[in-house]
């Protein structure tokens, strides 16, 4: 395992600067959806700074909402698994943005992300992969809309700073997204999306009339 694809490592960045809105090509998960008011807290006061990378460690969307059902963690989004018929066209919306979702422990918490505070749930949003964390690979796909999740982000939350895995957070207990996840491919594919926002721009205002 190279030092750039260890999961316990996995951070990225972003470089304060406004971004464009996106739209995100979502579809809520009515099951999830409906668990989501009793699986997920109130959000304190403050803003969205990090995003958190997990893996399932099953191989089903259906497997993560249990999860949530049974209200034993929750999350924002699953990017569905590759044998899924959602894979290669949508992420599933699994609890509103606004809600603090259930995917780090309270204690957690990084000296290099979001100045050591902990409580890091009420300051993220959670996206989880469809993995079987046993030797499966992720799909250039799950990464494409991983990425296009965080530019989504990049978008709406002003304050958001870093993009991180569960295992740097939580490194006693978590391993998630696991070191076949190839973070620096999914690094370029972010920094490749805020190239192409700001190359846009320009070229939309010479555009001649
Ligand atoms: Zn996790």
């Amino acid at each position: 395992m190279s030092a750039t694809n260890d999961p316990f490592q996995f951070q990225f960045d972003l470089p304060p600067q406004p971004y464009p809105a996106r739209e995100l090509n979502e579809v809520i998960h009515k099951s999830a959806w409906r668990a989501a008011p009793r699986a997920t807290s109130k959000r304190e006061p403050g803003e969205i700074e990090l995003i958190v990378i997990h893996a399932t460690a099953g191989s089903s969307t259906g497997g993560a909402v249990s999860v949530m059902t049974e209200k034993r963690a929750s999350f924002h989004w699953i990017v569905p698994g590759r044998k899924e018929t959602a894979h290669g066209r949508f992420v599933w919306a699994c609890a509103p943005e606004s809600r603090a979702a259930w995917h780090v422990r309270n204690r957690c918490f990084h000296p290099e992300i979001c100045g050591g505070a902990k409580r890091l749930n009420h300051r993220s949003l959670g996206i989880e992969i469809v993995n079987d964390q046993r030797g499966e690979p992720f799909s250039p796909w799950q990464i494409e809309a991983t990425a296009e999740i965080i530019a989504y982000a990049m978008g709406k939350y002003p304050a958001l700073r870093h993009v991180t895995s569960h295992a740097r957070l939580d490194p006693a207990r978590r391993t998630d997204p696991g070191p076949l996840f190839p973070w620096t491919e999914f690094v370029d594919r972010i920094t490749e999306n805020m190239k192409r926002e700001t190359l846009s721009e320009p070229r939309e205002f010479h555009r001649p009339r």
